[in-house]
């Protein structure tokens, strides 16, 4: 059946994160000495891993997200024994050159103009409110989507059902009906499988073992490393 409604997922689907996020974690490297004890690889895996761990945490309801802001760098730095005297304001100078490399996923643009000028097109994202909303500014999201759902607004994390429940509703078409597309197979594919909507898998950003997460019995309907081939399976 044809989508009459598609969601996307914002980050590594529409936006670059991985890029922004190591654009940015250079420049902050290469601005605080601090760091440079270690090669920018070995600090910057060191981060992604304490990040990772950190994230779990948040979407188990652990930490919140100032606590994961704040740890992020305190902790990475205490663990390569670098002086934390300023993992505070190292964090806040990555934030702010995060948000300045921030693009668009490679042909996810005119894609994203495509599908919503033929289908009714929303987001949900994971994310932090105030960090995703400037996101969606930069992309101009708002002209092509709606809703545009943060799912900390909605108090639980994709893939808790409670999500896909509010963005079904706000879609106004039956579950099956809804297409999302999304880079995150342990969210959003197990997600929107879950809640009984149609899913497409977007891998060409991510390594799709460690996406999968554990989960073998379950398979997206769709999967695409070029955004040009969304196109064609929806058939636009
Ligand atoms: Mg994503």
């Amino acid at each position: 059946m044809k989508p009459s409604f598609v969601y996307f997922d914002l980050d590594n689907t529409l936006l670059n994160h991985i890029s922004a996020e190591r654009n940015a974690q250079e420049q902050t490297y290469k601005q605080y000495p601090e760091l440079q004890e270690v090669s920018l690889d070995e600090w910057h895996d060191k981060y992604k891993a304490i990040n990772h761990i950190l994230w779990e945490k948040y979407q188990r309801d652990e930490i919140d997200r100032h606590a994961l802001h704040k740890a992020r760098f305190h902790q990475t730095m205490s663990e390569m024994n670098m002086d934390t005297g300023r993992s505070e304001e190292i964090g806040r100078f990555y934030m702010h050159s995060y948000r300045n490399f921030w693009t668009w996923v490679d042909g996810a643009q005119s894609v994203l103009e495509r599908v919503s000028s033929k289908v009714q097109s929303g987001i949900i994202t994971n994310g932090f409110k105030e960090t995703q909303e400037l996101k969606f500014e930069k992309l101009n999201l708002k002209a092509y989507c709606n809703p545009l759902l943060i799912t900390e607004e909605i108090g639980k994390l994709k893939p808790h059902p409670i999500v896909f429940d509010v963005a079904t509703e706000k879609a106004g078409v039956p579950r099956e009906e809804i297409l999302y597309v999304g880079d995150s197979f342990s969210s959003d594919i197990v997600g929107g499988k879950n809640a009984g909507w149609q899913t497409a898998w977007f891998t060409a950003l991510i390594d799709k073992e460690e996406s999968r997460n554990g989960y073998t019995d379950i398979s997206a309907d769709f999967e695409f490393e070029d955004f040009d081939e969304l196109l064609s399976y929806l058939e636009l």
